[in-house]
C-alpha cells in the first residue's frame, strides 16, 4: 500500500514537471528573433509583437528584393531564428530551395502568399513584355499592396506567433488589431476616394507592382513593365503608349515607384505637361522613410494623398 502511495506521488510530480516544460510560457529573454526576407514581413511582425527590435530584415533599406540572394551568413541567421517570414513569390525562389534541401525547417517558416488569393501576373496592353519566355504565367507576388490583403497577412502572423506561444496571446491580439484598424480605415478611404474620383485610371511610368491594389478599388492603369520585370529600358512604343494614355485621360500626375530613378516618368510628364509623383510599393523602405520612422501604413497614407491629386 505504501509503495503504491509513493508511486502516485512520483507520478503526480512527473506530471507537474512535464506540464511546466510544455505549457509554461517562455520567458522573453529566451525568445529567438523573427527574421523576415522583406520589409513588409518585418513591418507586420513588428506591429504584432510591438517590439521593433524583435524582428530583423535580411535586406537593408533601399536594397532590391528582386536581385537578393542569401549569403551563407544569412542562411545561418534564418536557421537560428525562431520564425522566418517570407512572401513566397518568384523573387524568393531561394527560400523554396533552402526548404527542399532541408537547410531550413518548414515548422519555423511562414509563407505569406498562403494566406491570400494569388493573382497571375498581368501583361497589360502597351506594357513591355519580359524577355524570358513563359514569365506571364507567374503569380504576382505583390500581395501586400491591397490593404485588405495586408489585414489578412497581419492576422496570419498574429495566429502563427500565438500558436508558437511567442508572447501573451492577448497582447498579440491587441497589437495586431491596432494595426489592422488603421489598414481597414485606409481601405475605406481608398474605396471612397476612387468612388468619388473624376478619373479612374492611373499612369505608372515604371514597373507595376500595384495589381492587387487597383483590382481592389476598380482602378484602371497603364504602366511600362510588369511588377517584377528586370527590364528598365522601355522601347519607343512603350514610351509613346504612356504619353498617349496620359493625354487621353487628361491626368496631371505621372507616377513612379519609390525605387526607380524616375527618368521615364519625367520624360512622359514633360511631354504631356504633367507632374511626377511617387506611388510607394512597399517592396522595401527607403533610407529617408526609415529615418523618419515610417511604417507601411504611413506609406499608404502618402499614397492616399498622391492618388487624391492624380484622380481629381
Ligand atoms: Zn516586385
Amino acid at each position: 500500500m505504501k509503495t503504491k502511495h509513493i508511486a502516485y506521488i512520483l507520478l503526480a510530480a512527473a506530471a507537474v514537471v512535464l506540464a511546466t516544460i510544455f505549457f509554461w510560457p517562455k520567458p522573453a529573454k529566451e525568445r529567438g528573433t523573427i527574421i523576415s526576407s522583406s520589409f513588409i514581413g518585418m513591418d507586420f511582425a513588428t506591429a504584432v509583437t510591438g517590439e521593433a527590435t524583435a524582428v530583423l530584415p535580411l535586406l537593408p533599406p533601399n536594397a532590391d528584393m528582386h536581385d537578393y540572394e542569401p549569403t551563407p551568413q544569412d542562411v545561418i541567421t534564418i536557421q537560428k531564428a525562431e520564425l522566418f517570414i517570407y512572401i513566397g513569390g518568384e523573387s524568393e525562389s531561394w527560400v523554396e530551395r533552402l526548404l527542399e534541401d532541408n537547410e531550413i525547417s518548414s515548422d519555423k517558416t511562414l509563407r505569406l502568399m498562403d494566406f491570400v488569393e494569388p493573382k497571375k501576373e498581368e501583361l497589360k496592353e502597351g506594357m513591355e513584355a519580359e524577355e524570358e519566355e513563359g514569365e506571364e504565367d507567374e503569380y504576382d507576388e505583390h500581395i501586400w499592396t491591397s490593404p485588405k490583403n495586408a489585414v489578412r497577412l497581419v492576422n496570419a502572423i498574429r495566429d502563427k506567433l500565438t500558436a508558437m506561444n511567442y508572447a501573451d496571446a492577448k497582447t498579440l491580439e491587441i497589437n495586431a488589431k491596432r494595426y489592422t484598424d488603421h489598414l481597414e480605415d485606409l481601405d475605406k478611404r481608398f474605396a471612397t476616394l476612387v468612388q468619388n474620383a473624376k478619373r479612374k485610371t492611373i499612369i505608372v511610368a515604371d514597373r507595376f507592382p500595384f495589381r492587387y491594389f487597383v483590382d481592389e478599388y476598380g482602378l484602371d492603369y497603364y504602366a511600362a513593365f510588369p511588377g517584377c520585370s528586370e527590364q528598365t529600358e522601355p522601347s519607343a512604343a512603350t514610351v509613346a503608349n504612356l504619353m498617349h494614355r496620359a493625354e487621353e485621360t487628361g491626368t496631371t500626375i505621372i507616377f513612379k515607384t519609390e525605387s526607380s530613378d524616375g527618368r521615364l516618368a519625367r520624360t512622359v510628364a514633360e511631354v504631356t505637361g504633367a507632374q511626377v509623383r511617387v506611388l510607394k510599393s512597399g517592396h522595401n523602405i527607403t533610407a529617408d522613410d526609415q529615418s523618419s520612422g515610417k511604417r507601411y501604413v504611413d506609406m499608404l497614407e502618402d499614397n492616399y494623398f498622391a492618388l487624391s491629386e492624380a484622380l481629381n
